[in-house]
């Protein structure tokens, strides 16, 4: 199996850049972001703190979270519940951020990870992708950008989808959970030693596409 791991910050472009890559390559696109994120819209739901790791951890078992893949296209299933749309919130990404630091959490979802990447060609992104879930990957890439172009480019899409929120206001979670995301001690966001580096800042989507094909294929060709 073929297995393709893109980490890098939040907006950094990783999950349009690999779904299209993923597309051409005919690969699963697996968005590893969002199993973290229906942890956190679980606990929402259910008013337990995401700062109390205990509580958390005693909420895990209750928790069926599962991806399915219909035309390539990842949903994910929380408790038997499609939560796909659900999950793209900003109060839903902060509790991603808070829940994601938590070693239990990272346990819970480490071998429906794995799994997929063992029975699939996988592109999969995340933070932790090439240096803890798939440390075996042929390609490894560490997706970034400049903090104002990730936060622009997240304002748009949240404005796209109909949400009130201010560039400031964006910029600022952003910054956060990079900050959260880096200094965690379990699974840090960082460079996989062996990653190429993509900086797509003043890229557009088609021209970070094409570069991470490029990188790609010349990596393959390598093996
Ligand atoms: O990628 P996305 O922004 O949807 O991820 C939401 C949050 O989930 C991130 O801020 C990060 O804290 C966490 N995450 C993680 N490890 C991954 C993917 C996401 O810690 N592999």
């Amino acid at each position: 199996m073929i297995a393709i791991a893109i980490d890098g910050p939040a907006g950094a472009g990783k999950s349009t850049v690999a779904r299209a890559a993923a597309k051409q390559l005919g690969y699963i696109y697996v968005d590893t972001g969002a199993l973290y994120r229906a942890v956190g819209l679980h606990m929402l739901k259910k008013g337990i703190s995401v700062s109390d790791e205990a509580a958390v951890e005693r909420e895990l078992p209750t928790l069926e979270v599962s991806l399915t893949f219909c035309d390539g296209e990842q949903h994910v299933i929380l408790c038997g519940k499609d939560v796909s749309k659900e999950i793209r919130t900003p109060q839903v990404s902060m509790a991603a951020s808070a829940v994601s630091a938590m070693k239990p959490v990272r346990r819970f979802l480490f071998d429906l990870q794995k799994d997929i990447a063992k029975t699939n060609h996988v592109i999969m992104d995340g933070r932790d992708i090439g240096t803890v879930v798939l440390p075996e990957a042929q390609v490894k890439i560490f997706l970034t950008a400049s903090d104002e172009e990730r936060a622009g480019r997240r304002y748009k899409e949240l404005l796209e989808k109909g949400q009130q929120v201010s560039f400031e206001e964006v910029l600022k979670d952003l910054r956060e959970r990079d900050y959260n995301d880096s200094h965690r001690e379990t699974a840090p966001l960082k460079p996989a030693e062996d990653s190429v580096l993509v900086d797509t800042t003043g890229f557009s989507l088609e021209e970070s596409v094409q570069k991470i094909l490029d990188v790609i294929r010349c990596k393959l060709q390598d093996k």
